[in-house]
């Protein structure tokens, strides 16, 4: 019998280990033992107190675990494909619950619940206030609670936890396939045999060269840091590297990305970075009527002085991304699965780190030390 429960409870800047009560799933519920949970750029944010989250959190919406736990309303109603689910299985899940009531959810539907106006999220719940009893819903945690709504997937069996822990990263890099659209081999769209720059060496960045790869890029250029990084994206396929510490000005990375395009630039350029400044820079290394993914902006560091005449001069298409639709980790879920003998995907996983040294994997992200961090909660 479980009683007493550990979990890394976050505030900005502090994170302390706390014990909870064993999280005892009512009709519906279920509970999950957590075998690992990824560090994402967002968490690194919601620590550093720019995010607005209600705090105090459990962390943690990039989660796998085991069923613990269930009811007999939740082992049949939550997984995805209407499969059953029992004690033991292995499983992962989408991290919203969509509220179903706001325009978003109404009119648009589950493609668009990313937009959800009041989602439940797992890993950005209070854990102090009475609605949110028992508290448990974060995967940095031994335990956590499912919610009824919640979508659930059965993780194959021959994928390990290191792999099927990276499934969100991935599917946060869902914009290079929707600029695609509407007809890649007109030349509108990103499509088989382009050149993609990708801007940002750190686990997004990895993920979105990689799903270039899978939709046909023939070059792949990194443009980041450390020089480490890079080293590992080039294990994973990535054509060239272009790193900071020898081109560590706008206009030289700009020059080089033409120069390795003959003067051209590229089909598409993917800002996986975070730093405001990326963004200009991937408006001139793109080629005339190329596309300008936006997916490393996650939080708001603020405007930047920009011209839009550059979009317009160009003839540029941009996306913008906020995170994915719940049904990207279905198609995502396979494309790990049969890319694993592909991409040594184990090797992005660069550390493991207990609850009580949660704090370090986050530092370690700033730092720029590891690629993927995961917590271990057992
Ligand atoms: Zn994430
Ligand atoms: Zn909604």
């Amino acid at each position: 019998m479980v009683s007493r429960i550990r979990a890394a409870v976050m505030c900005p800047g502090r994170m302390e280990t706390k014990l909870f009560d064993y999280p005892e799933p009512k009709e519906g519920e279920m509970t999950v033992k957590m075998h690992m949970s990824g560090v994402c750029g967002s968490d690194k944010h919601q620590f550093d107190g720019h995010l607005k989250v209600d705090f105090p959190v459990i962390p943690g919406h990039e989660n796998v675990g085991e069923v613990f736990e269930e009811t007999k309303t939740a082992s049949s109603k939550m997984e995805v494909h209407a499969e059953c689910l029992y004690k033991g299985d292995r499983i992962l899940w989408y991290p919203d619950i969509s509220c179903g009531t706001c325009y978003y959810c109404r009119f648009l539907g589950t493609w668009h619940s990313a937009q959800c106006e009041n989602p439940f999220t797992y890993g950005y719940v209070n854990c102090e206030k009475e609605e949110f009893r028992p508290w448990t819903f974060g995967g940095w945690s031994e335990y956590i609670l499912l919610r009824p709504g919640t979508r659930v997937w059965r993780i194959p069996d021959e994928m390990e936890d290191e792999v099927a822990v990276l499934l969100d990263t991935l599917a946060s890099t869902r914009a290079i396939a929707r600029a695609q659209m509407p007809y890649p081999n007109q030349k509108e769209g990103f499509g088989y045999g382009d050149t993609v720059v990708i801007q940002g060496a750190g686990p997004v960045g990895l993920m979105a060269a990689i799903r270039a790869k899978v939709l046909g890029a023939d070059k792949v250029i990194m443009i980041g840091a450390p020089d480490w990084r890079l080293k590992v994206a080039e294990e994973f396929g990535v054509d060239i590297t272009v790193g900071l510490e020898t081109f560590d000005t706008g206009e030289q990375r700009i020059a080089e990305v033409k120069r390795l395009t003959k003067g051209i630039g590229a089909d598409l350029v993917a800002d996986c970075t975070g730093i405001p400044s990326a963004f200009p820079e991937a408006v001139e290394m793109t080629r005339k009527s190329g596309y300008v993914v936006e997916i490393g902006a996650y939080t708001d560091y603020g405007p930047i002085p920009f011209n839009p005449w550059r979009l317009v001069d160009r003839d540029l298409t941009v996306i913008g991304q906020f995170y994915c639709p719940p049904m990207q980790y279905e198609a995502d879920l396979k494309l790990l699965k049969n890319t694993m003998d592909r991409f040594p995907y184990k090797k992005m996983l660069t550390h493991k780190v207990p609850l009580d040294r949660a704090v370090d994997a986050i530092d370690a992200h700033r730092a720029l030390k590891s690629m993927k961090a995961a917590i271990t909660p057992s």
